[in-house]
């Protein structure tokens, strides 16, 4: 018996010197703080609401100011080609409008981002569902992020303004009314693969609609397709997409943040 209290007595010794050795300094308030790398000072851009939208911040790479497509090139379809073509996109007071020749597509190929933009749906309604004020982003020539004037027009809801096209439904229904400037703000992550171009992870997208979130840190698996199933396709840096869907919509203030 008296052993056993011995042995208890020099087991619980050890315990307490065990805690003892890895008890942690005295904590302060400043124990908890860090102070660098400190972030780089970006300085915002100017929010001018229906005359000008927001401005490009001080890092971004600005895709369209409102003067010309020197950053986008014709694209046959969707899905990103080495097209070198002109864009035939009219530019008119300061607003890109969707062509019915081509798609738009960066020069520049982009990975994680954060993306800007803001796109006016025509004031004269015309059409319903799908084909009013249709036309999309394609982030890296693959994802569409639907563009489409949803403002009293229904449609499927994995297709209607804020989904991701036939992928995942928006939280909300933050619509303008047609002719009123809208924004997109889209935070990107892109998939990764192995080098046998097995998905590790998927891409991730979080979308702001008008300020409201629509699609959160949702993972997006597969390929925009408008018949069948997504395709699991392993790509790298890819480009941004405007699509032509037949409607005349307009666009400004487009750049992006690469992250
Ligand atoms: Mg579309």
């Amino acid at each position: 018996m008296k052993k056993t209290t011995s042995t208890l007595f020099l087991s619980l010794a050890a315990v307490g010197f065990a805690f003892a050795q890895v008890e942690p300094a005295k904590q302060t308030p400043q124990s908890s703080e860090i102070w660098e790398p400190v972030p780089p000072i970006v300085t915002p851009g100017v929010f001018l609401a229906n005359t000008a939208g927001t401005t490009a911040p001080s890092d971004a790479i600005v895709l369209f100011d409102g003067k010309n497509v020197d950053a986008w090139v014709a694209n046959k379809g969707y899905n990103p080609t080495a097209s070198t073509d002109p864009l035939q996109w009219i530019v008119r007071d300061g607003v890109l409008y969707s062509g019915k020749t081509s798609s738009a597509m960066t020069k520049q190929q982009f990975g994680d981002m954060q993306l800007h933009l803001e796109f006016q749906t025509p004031e004269k309604v015309e059409g319903n569902g799908q084909g009013r004020g249709n036309s999309g982003v394609f982030i890296q020539g693959r994802y569409e992020v639907q563009v489409l004037d949803n403002y009293n027009n229904p449609t499927y809801v994995n297709g209607m303004v804020g989904s991701i096209y036939k992928q995942a439904i928006p939280l909300a229904n933050p619509s303008r009314k047609p002719g009123e400037w809208q924004s997109y703000d889209i935070i990107y992550t892109q998939p990764r693969f192995s080098k046998a171009g097995v998905m590790i992870d998927p891409a991730y997208v979080t979308v702001m609609l008008n300020g409201i979130l629509v699609q959160n840190h949702v993972a997006i698996r597969c390929t925009t397709e408008y018949i069948g199933y997504p395709k699991m396709i392993a790509h790298g840096k890819g480009p941004i997409i405007l699509q032509d869907h037949g409607n005349p919509v307009g666009f400004r203030n487009i750049w992006v943040r690469e992250l």
